[in-house]
């Protein structure tokens, strides 16, 4: 940008405006300038409820003095060593929390930067994992047609979300092809009480359609978040996932990118169904949103087969485990564990998914309320007995998304691609029973401004 000079007096053509490139360049964000408990204020004095906790990540709320303290506290202590040089006592700490805290043999943390990197590092050290044992043709990482694991590109390539994988050509690789868990519109056309799971079955059948030999891991998120709108798979899916992943002796990477750390009423939601992953990813709510921070917990079994052989794992990236981001994160559980926020997790939630079905009782057009703990999504539909989604055209999920704001609440649009035909509720856990009752009064109001706006067939 050239800098006036004196006597310059050309105005900046910026000078209104913003220079921060936004994902959308024709829309008009509101820019926040403060936050505290589940509520965000911008500059025009606006105060928004954040139902979703931004993108299901601002997990304990905005503007807490125990986390702020603590980083203040970290900052002036020691705030960054690299990796290759130095382990630290937050970075030690932390993972520690983490494995102890994780299921089974999973007792190594790695830490990156965010989900994508958590991906990332999950698929390079399957590969890996794969050459010590002498199978270095184990290199697809399959994964499912409505999932979502990240913007980077080999995230992208097990990523299956259409919307959100744009056309990259020859970069991505086509690894994710297996059908979803998806009951409301089940691809194998059945319905819950009449199915046995053919949904995890076709695991199988994509990896004899790759090959076995030729496949290092599978990817899975136990609730599909945003490439889904939260899908919970029928019980008993990631059981019948584990025993073909062991029958196949292939990897099970669990993406608890949203999750973990206490998002559906437990530390990891894949401890629900009481399989261990081989690789577990955690980010958003593992900060709560204070830093950027991820993690890959590994098996102590895949551990070990590297140390028998070279020795060393996959490298990271500058800021892997940097102090100052680990005691941010070890904070974050230390705030969970001392404040019952699972126990208020799970009570909330339950009046959480109450009221989005009496919501849905009363909105036609809100149909199949899914979800777990403070994790919750439903579906849009024209027409309820048939299932029939609003036209494309109509971009309903983000008419409600827009009218949800205009009574001062967020809400994440989410679904099936080409466009969003869901939406996602998941405030943040510290929430009050009052205020879960303030988010479904907002989340009525726009229902009824919805249905009035978009009523006609
Ligand atoms: N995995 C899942 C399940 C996610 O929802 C996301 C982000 N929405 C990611 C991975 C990628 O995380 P990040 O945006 O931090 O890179």
């Amino acid at each position: 940008m050239a800098i006036p000079t004196t006597g310059d007096m050309t105005p900046n053509p910026r000078a209104e405006s913003s220079y921060l490139l936004k994902p959308n360049l024709s829309t008009n964000y509101p820019v926040v300038d403060r936050g505290e408990g589940p509520y965000l204020f911008d500059t025009a004095g606006r105060r928004y409820f954040d139902g979703s906790s931004g993108a299901m990540t601002a997990n304990l709320g905005h503007g807490l003095k125990e986390i702020a303290d603590q980083m203040a506290a970290q900052a002036s202590t020691v705030a960054f060593t690299f990796r290759n040089q130095f382990s630290n006592v937050a970075a030690e700490e932390l993972a520690r929390k983490l494995c102890q805290l994780a299921p089974g043999d999973l007792d190594r943390a790695f830490f990156v930067n965010s989900g994508s990197e958590a991906s990332e590092y999950a698929i390079r050290m399957s590969i890996h994992y794969w050459k010590e044992r002498g199978q270095p043709n184990r290199t697809k990482i399959l994964g499912r047609l409505t999932s979502y694991h990240g913007m980077t590109m080999g995230a992208l390539s097990i990523s299956g979300h259409a919307g959100r994988r744009p056309d990259y050509g020859p970069l991505l690789h086509d690894f994710a092809s297996v059908p979803p868990a998806y009951c409301y519109r089940c691809p194998f056309g059945l319905e819950p009480d009449g199915c046995a799971t053919e949904c995890a079955d076709a695991w199988e059948t994509a990896i004899a359609a790759h090959g076995a030999d030729n496949v290092a891991a599978v990817i899975a998120e136990p609730i599909v978040g945003a490439a889904g709108g939260v899908l919970v798979p029928p019980p008993g899916y990631f059981r019948r996932l584990r025993e073909i992943c062991d029958r196949h002796d292939i990897l099970l990477i669990a993406d608890e990118v949203i999750t973990g750390i206490g998002r559906t009423g437990t530390w990891f939601a894949s401890a629900t169904e009481g399989i261990v992953p081989d690789l577990l990813l955690l980010a958003k709510g593992m900060s709560a949103g204070y830093t950027p921070m991820a993690a890959v917990l590994v098996g102590q079994r895949i551990v070990d087969v590297i140390a028998q052989g070279s020795g060393s794992v996959p490298f990271g990236h500058t800021f892997s485990a940097n102090p100052l981001s680990a005691s941010i994160c070890a904070s974050v559980i230390d705030y969970i564990e001392h404040n019952d926020v699972l126990d208020n997790v799970n009570a909330r939630g339950a009046e959480l998914r109450d009221g989005l079905a009496a919501l849905s009782q009363r909105h036609a057009c809100m149909v199949d309320v899914r979800g777990r703990g403070l994790l919750w999504g439903f579906e849009l539909v024209r027409d309820r007995a048939s299932r029939r989604l609003f036209d494309a055209a109509l971009n309903a999920a983000g008419e409600l998304v827009a009218a949800c704001l205009d009574h001062g609440l967020v809400v994440y649009p989410a679904g099936i691609a080409p466009l969003n035909n869901a939406i996602i509720v998941a405030p943040p856990l510290i929430v009050t029973t009052e205020q879960v009752g303030e988010l479904l009064a907002k989340l009525g109001a726009a229902l009824r401004d919805f249905e009035a706006g978009i009523a006609a067939p």
